[in-house]
């Protein structure tokens, strides 16, 4: 399936997929439930934009590398370069679009990966390892210290977190992110999952939202 950067009213958005910037936890609640230590410096990843596909229509999990865990997050689409630490209203003119997003993780396989003190892609960068909504544009949401994401599951609410709690709010994190790797038009941040990870299972209907500002369903095929 072919993957192209939508606004939520259906018009395309003219930038080409780039890259998916991500960071790892960035809730403290979070990085508790899966006993990881907070970390001083931001973690940053990055999933190519061969992994992502779009959530409209139900999306495909591997089958034979152990659990699959979903993550919700809000992403950000970024719509003007960005580098060299650039100053916060740089970044903030430079927000094109927030949707909700899933971060979906090979968990048996990050494990060990972990374990071995190994590189993360193979767990995190699979084939459709990034599942992306369509887009609200980015002067639509005007206070980033409070977006709400949440993540039903065949009608039971699985994670419910608000940015107000991210450990790096999200201008500062792309501020950060850009002194690392230049940041494209069509480049999408990942900022982070809230407390309330799990496994998916073929067949879960999920409903993903950017609270108040979009909502979307879906299935794992
Ligand atoms: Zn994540």
């Amino acid at each position: 399936m072919s993957y192209q950067h939508q606004y939520v009213d259906g018009t395309t958005v003219h930038f080409p997929l780039g890259k998916v910037v991500c960071i790892g936890r960035n809730y403290a609640e979070h990085a508790k439930e899966l006993n990881n230590p907070v970390p001083s410096e931001p973690l940053l990843f990055i999933k190519p934009g061969s992994c992502v596909v779009p959530l409209d229509g139900g999306f495909a999990i591997p089958e034979d590398r152990g659990s699959v865990h979903y993550e919700a997050e809000i992403a950000v689409l970024i719509g003007k370069p960005l580098s060299k630490k650039p100053d916060a209203e740089e970044v903030r003119d430079a927000i094109s679009g927030f949707a909700p997003a899933l971060d979906l993780t090979l968990r048996d396989v990050q494990a060990k990966l972990k374990e071995k003190g190994y590189p993360w892609e193979i767990a995190k960068s699979f084939d459709g390892a990034c599942v992306l909504a369509p887009f609200v544009p980015g002067d639509a949401i005007e206070d980033l210290a409070d977006i709400g994401i949440r993540l039903v599951i065949n009608g039971e609410t699985r994670q419910d977190g608000n940015s107000r709690d991210m450990l790096n709010p999200i201008v500062s994190m792309i501020q950060h992110m850009a002194g690392h790797f230049a940041l494209q038009p069509g480049d999408v941040i990942l900022t982070g999952t809230p407390v309330g990870v799990g496994a998916l299972s073929k067949g879960d209907e999920l409903v993903l939202e950017l609270v108040g500002h979009s909502s979307f369903t879906s299935t794992v095929l």
